[in-house]
């Protein structure tokens, strides 16, 4: 009996093992060396998907295509074609060979039938003193990485490029063209093509602004619409600048915007730099879009106190020690608006910047109290734009000595303080949002 018993529990797991394993063709398996344990490999993938849809080349140029196929697959075979070998060739392993100029389609096949598609455009290939680098100016602020170098091929392409800087002391370049500053000098960068033609552009490096404003001032020696102004200096001989923009349209009307004017704001170090680099981001904004400027021009101080924002050490209220918040020399700027005053050469200097630029829209940015103060539209704007929660209409701070509210009185046009409500939420979006709501307000008002 007991004999017995034992030849029916073997025949029950030899039964059992030839269940569980899979004798469907599809799939084989591979037993992993690392482990014990065994993947199911198959031979039908889903799909396969080249790593390009589209490709200019030009003609003798070659490019590798790749692809990708769903995990754990392997198809039987991989093919490629071309659908006119005239015009471009493609290997075994995917080498595109640009033969002459056309477009064709490259195809990648799998043994069960799944496909996918790069369509190759051939171009005729550069030639030698028809490569032009089209950048019209040839200045890079240090530390600065907003000048991309331009080229016109004059109808040829090259996929394959590289860049090459002269003297990587002065000047770096990256692989896709953009320049960086790295210290005062000249440099030489040059673009090379699959063929072996190139062009030149020496580059002159400069350091001429302040250090926070690398962008903004990178802009203005880009773009035509933006204008730097410097219109004096701090206590520490730090420049103060002031950027202007204008748009499309004949300039009617200016709304200024000033950022940082204390450098110290109530939530962390140093934290009116956020407010600096969103003013950056601002003229950014209105040189790549100008027609939202429609007759106003824009001028944005990013930094009305840079030392405060760049050296001081703490947020303290005015008093003998306080720097940061206030100037070198002890001053809240943000108090020093009125007759009587205007103690700080910072304060002074904006006040006949402003004389000279008469605003007809004025707004200063702060953090981080989460409100808004003065003309009602523009509160009403800072709530539905950037969702501050309180708002002060009609509050000025004009006998207090407030920017905004001397701005006010002495120019008699909309005016207001906004103050974000913390460093984190400064969203660019909300932000530009809000000014083109100003824009739109008081663009066409008398
Ligand atoms: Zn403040």
């Amino acid at each position: 009996m007991k004999k017995n018993y034992l030849k029916i529990l073997i025949l029950i797991v030899v039964s059992a093992t030839f269940m569980f394993m899979d004798y469907d063709t599809n799939y084989v398996y591979a037993a992993k060396s690392s482990s014990s344990t065994v993947k199911k490999v198959s031979q039908n993938p889903k799909y396969i998907k080249l790593n390009k849809s589209k490709l200019t080349l030009g003609v003798g140029e070659e490019y590798t295509l790749s692809y990708k196929l769903p995990k754990n697959t392997k198809p039987k075979s991989v093919k490629y074609t071309s659908s006119d070998k005239k015009i471009a060739t493609v290997s075994k392993k995917g080498v595109v060979k640009a033969k002459s100029k056309g477009t064709v389609k490259i195809t990648v096949k799998t043994s069960n039938g799944k496909k996918s598609v790069c369509t190759v455009k051939v171009k005729k290939a550069p030639q030698k003193g028809k490569v032009k680098i089209t950048n019209s100016n040839n200045k890079v602020q240090v530390n600065s990485s907003k000048y991309k170098i331009e080229y016109d091929l004059n109808g040829a392409a090259s996929y394959h490029k590289t860049f090459k800087s002269s003297n990587k002391k002065v000047a770096k370049v990256s692989s896709d063209g953009v320049v960086t500053g790295v210290s005062k000098g000249t440099a030489t960068i040059t673009l090379k093509l699959y063929n072996g033609v190139s062009e030149k552009i020496k580059v002159k490096v400069v350091d001429d602004c302040l250090a926070l404003n690398v962008d903004a001032y990178q802009i203005s020696l880009n773009n035509k619409r933006v204008t730097r102004i410097k219109y004096g200096k701090s206590a520490k001989g730090r420049i103060l600048e002031a950027y202007e923009i204008v748009g499309n349209k004949k300039t009617t009307k200016t709304f200024i915007m000033t950022f940082a004017i204390h450098g110290f704001e109530d939530e962390y170090w140093k934290d009116g730099k956020v407010l600096v680099k969103e003013a950056n981001k601002l003229v950014e904004y209105y040189a790549d879009n100008p027609s939202k400027l429609k007759n106003m021009r824009v001028i944005i101080i990013p930094c009305l106190n840079p030392d405060g924002t760049i050296a001081g050490k703490n947020n303290l209220r005015q008093c003998s020690k306080a720097y940061g918040r206030c100037t070198y020399k002890h001053i809240d700027m943000n108090r020093d608006f009125k007759n009587g005053k205007f103690k700080a050469k910072e304060t002074r200097a904006f006040r006949d910047f402003l004389k000279k630029y008469k605003a007809n829209v004025f707004i200063d940015f702060h953090g981080w109290l989460n409100e808004s103060l003065g003309t009602p539209a523009i509160c009403n704007s800072a709530k539905s734009k950037i969702g501050l929660k309180k708002a002060k209409k009609n509050v000025y701070g004009t006998s207090s000595g407030y920017l905004f509210g001397y701005v006010h009185s002495q120019y008699n046009c909309p005016s207001a303080l906004i103050e974000f409500k913390n460093s984190k939420s400064v969203k660019h979006k909300q932000v530009y949002k809000f000014t083109n709501d100003v824009i739109n307000k008081y663009n066409k008002k008398a």
